[in-house]
Order: C-alpha cells, then structure tokens, then sequence
C-alpha cells in the first residue's frame, strides 16, 4: 500500500512532533512516523522528563532531610520507596506522551509506529507500507555514546536510559562523565543514599558552562557527598556478575574502582541507523551530523534535518524552535532560530541556568564587556526559602550597553534564565535589567542587582 503526504517527519521527539504539528496547523497533508512505542521522543520517554521526574522527588527527599527542623517541622521516619518514585515519574511521563497523542488526533497529523527508511528519494518504507511525500524532515534525534569494552546491558553498565529505569538503589555507583547529564543523575542517587564516584577526564565538571558557576557547582556537588575523580580516564574495565572494576588513571597514578553499577554519560551522538540514507543523497559530517543549510535543507533540497541530528547544543527546546522554523521555511514564511536566546540548564541543586555569550565567548570575539555579580545570600527571599548558595553573573557589552549573556547558579536558576532570555530577544541594554522595577522579595531582585553591579 502506498500512502501519500506532503510533508513526512521522522521521528516524534520534541523537534519532530513539533514540526508535524506545526506543519499540521499551516495546512500541510502531514505524517509522523516514530519506531518507539510512545511519541515524544528521547525527551519525554527517557531524557529530560524522567530525569526531571527524579529529580524532583529526591530534591524534596534532601530539603526534608535538610530543612524541615529549623523550619520548626518534625518529621520522623523518613523513608524511600523507590519504586514508588519510578511509578510516580512512569506516570508523568505517560500522561504527556499521551498528550503527544491526543495533539497529534486533534490536529490531524497522521502517526504511524515503526522504522521509517529511505527506499527512493520522495519514498519511504515503515513495516509494509510504502510513505510518498513532497517533503522530508529528519527528526531521528541522538544516542549515548558506549566505552569500548563496557557494553551498555542496562543493568550494570546503564546509559541514562537504564540508569533511570533501575529497580532499586545501588549501594555504589561510577559515573563516567561529569557533564549536565552525569551531575545530575550523581545528584539523584547520591540523595537516594548512594556512594556516587563521578569520573571525569577534564579538569572541570560541566565544561559548556562558564567556569566560574562551574567551580561552584563542583565544590557544592562535593559538599552534598558526590566524589570527583578530574583530569581521570578510564583505562580498563572488568564486569563480574556482582561488581564493575574499573581502572582509573588520574595523572600517574592507577586506582581500581569497584561498584554496583557503572553510569556511562560520555556524551550523545546523532543517530541515523536505519534511515536508509544510503538511497538519498544527504552530507554528513566526521562526527555523523547532517549538513544543513540555514533553512536546515540538506544536500538534497527536499530533505530537511533539525535537532539532535545536526550540530549544536542537544536540548528539547532547540529541537522545537527548528521545526517550527523549518515548517515555516518549506512554507515560504520568513522563520528562524535566534541560536543567542536558546538558555541552558543544569537541574542539580543549586541549579544553573544560562543564556547568551560567556564572559570568555564574548572576549574571544574581541568584544570589549563589562561585568556584574550578585549574591543571593544578600536576597530575603533566598534566605526565607534557604537557598542561599550561588549568584547571577551579567555580561554586557561596553560600547552598545546591551546584555550579551545572563549566568546564574542559585534556586529556581531554570525559571529566572527566562528574563535573560527575553532581554537578549528584545536586544534590551543592562540598563534596562536594572531598571526594571522587580517585586520584593523575589529571587528576581538578584538579577536587578546583578546588572546595578555592572553598571557601577
Ligand atoms: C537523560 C537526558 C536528560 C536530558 N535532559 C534535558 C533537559 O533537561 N532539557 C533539554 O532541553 N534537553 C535534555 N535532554 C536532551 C533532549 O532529550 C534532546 O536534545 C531532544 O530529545 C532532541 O530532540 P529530537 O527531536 O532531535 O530527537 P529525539 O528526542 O531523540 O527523538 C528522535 C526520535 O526519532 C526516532 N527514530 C530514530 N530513527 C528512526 C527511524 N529510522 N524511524 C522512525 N523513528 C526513528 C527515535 O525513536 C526517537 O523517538 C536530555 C537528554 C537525556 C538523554
């Protein structure tokens, strides 16, 4: 049977349902075509929902522990019921796949479950059917990338996948990796009660992110009981039926690490296994990016790529501004994605939370900056909520006066970043930041401060 369409997505992550919905909604005859149970992609199934999920019940497992009794509450027999947590974030993310689904009836975007590969250049085959359409987006997102000589089994040696679906707590855990993914899941289980060791081959954790909230989410981590190994690799590895030994070298020296289980976060890579691109003629680079043009055509122009597929940061919300932006670009709509204005958050606690330049990016472009710093040990509000740890770092540039970038590492830093991001859409000065009349006491005022310090 032969089906035909005007626009075919593949994939149904937050980069691929986005762009059929939005295809849906400006008229394109569209599919969506996923070979994963449920839609919604790496994000909603086994990425950022669950592991937010996660973190959030063991966030309030550690504010109990720590807060409650000089809050004046008394709490006793604190326990965990870890299945019990994994139920709650099953739940969670059902309930939004679910709603993938339900937008994607309401909408009239045709799904369809299965392995979606190229057999011509406007045919695609999934299970017996053959797919016609004018137009291709691929939307086949990233996977963990695995050491040589620890193949993943998802029990001992987990990606995030299995590190988020495990069916109790280990006792010991190495994770391989200190970037957002690898702190927070050391964030998660070291709250549960597990002895985290975190494996890292830089000498900083987190090394996107602008060294100095970096430094202070390494000496926070440490103060929560996570372990760091820097400026470590690992050399080799032994998994036995109840133990993985790895050996580590930190420098010259050689150290074996056992543990439970071993958590490899090494970093993701994009992922076209299937898709048959042998029959198209799509350019990719060394690391197996596709090639797009600034409308993310490819080299064949009836085949579009976005999100994780193609370079850049591998965040959800990215992913969604493209396939916005490519529907819009297929429709002749003048449509793109501010790439300065995409924030990025680490959820540890304290959080962080970035948008715009670095201090160091902006230099780099022999830009001249100005800088402010604010603490929120100074805020009431932090102080009433007991979350005084961290600051919010401003960079403007000196000859313009607009903001270039927005740095914060303190609570509910992933909400705050929301006013650094509109600032630097509107291209709003620092000045404008220190001016704005804030509600007290909020954590806001931090910022507001934060751009006083670097008008000063
Ligand atoms: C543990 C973890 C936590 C994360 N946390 C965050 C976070 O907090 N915030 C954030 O912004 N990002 C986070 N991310 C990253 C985020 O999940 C990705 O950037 C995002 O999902 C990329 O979207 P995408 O649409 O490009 O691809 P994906 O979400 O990966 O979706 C691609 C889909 O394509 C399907 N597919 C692949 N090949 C085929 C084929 N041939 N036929 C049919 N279907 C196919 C796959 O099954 C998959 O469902 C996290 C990732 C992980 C792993």
């Amino acid at each position: 049977m032969t089906e035909k369409f005007q626009i075919a997505v593949i994939g149904a992550g937050p980069g691929g349902y986005v762009a059929a919905i939005r295809a849906a909604q400006l008229g394109f005859k569209t599919v969506c075509i996923d070979k994963r149970e449920t839609p919604g992609g790496t994000c909603l199934n086994i990425g950022c929902i669950p592991s937010k999920a996660l973190l959030s019940s063991t966030e309030l497992l550690a504010r109990i522990k720590k807060d409650a009794r000089n809050n004046g509450i008394v709490v006793s027999d604190i326990g965990i019921d870890f299945l019990q947590m994994m139920k709650r974030k099953n739940e969670i993310v059902k309930g939004l796949v679910d709603g993938v689904s339900s937008l994607f009836k309401s909408y009239n975007v045709n799904y369809k479950k299965g392995v979606a590969s190229f057999v011509g250049p406007h045919q695609l085959q999934v299970n017996n059917e053959i797919i016609e359409a004018d137009y291709f987006i691929l939307a086949t997102g990233s996977d963990s990338i695995a050491l040589p000589g620890l193949k993943f089994d998802e029990r001992q040696v987990v990606s995030s996948t299995g590190a988020l679906s495990l069916n109790k707590v280990p006792e010991t855990m190495t994770i391989i990796g200190g970037g957002i993914i690898g702190v927070e899941l050391a964030s998660v289980y070291r709250r549960l009660g597990c002895s985290v060791k975190v494996v890292e081959m830089l000498n900083m954790i987190c090394p996107t992110i602008d060294p100095a909230l970096s430094k202070q989410l390494y000496r926070s981590l440490q103060k929560q009981g996570i372990e760091f190994m820097l400026s470590s690799q690992v050399v080799t590895s032994v998994v036995q039926s109840n133990e993985v030994i790895l050996t580590v070298q930190q420098e010259n020296k050689m150290q074996n690490l056992s543990s439970d289980v071993v958590l490899v976060s090494i970093g993701r890579r994009p992922y076209s296994q299937g898709l048959g691109l042998d029959k198209v003629d799509i350019q990719m680079d060394k690391k197996g990016f596709i090639l797009v043009d600034g409308s993310f055509k490819t080299s064949t122009s009836h085949i579009f790529a976005i999100g994780d597929l193609i370079d850049g940061p591998m965040l959800a919300h990215r992913a969604s501004a493209e396939g916005v932006a490519v529907v819009e670009s297929i429709k002749g709509m003048p449509s793109e994605v501010d790439y300065l204005t995409i924030p990025n958050v680490v959820y540890t606690n304290p959080e962080i939370a970035t948008v715009g330049m670095t201090e160091a990016e902006a230099r780099e472009l022999g830009l001249t900056v100005f800088i402010g710093t604010s603490y929120f040990k100074s805020s009431g509000r932090a102080r009433c909520l007991d979350e005084t740890e961290g600051f919010v770092k401003i960079v403007g540039e000196k000859k313009s006066g607009k903001l270039l970038g927005m740095h914060i590492i303190g609570p509910h830093a992933s909400e705050l970043i929301a006013e650094g991001m509109i600032a630097i859409q509107k291209r709003a000065s620092v000045s404008d930041l220190a001016s704005a009349p804030n509600a007290h006491p909020t954590l806001s005022e931090t910022i507001k401060e934060a751009a006083e310090a670097a008008l000063q």
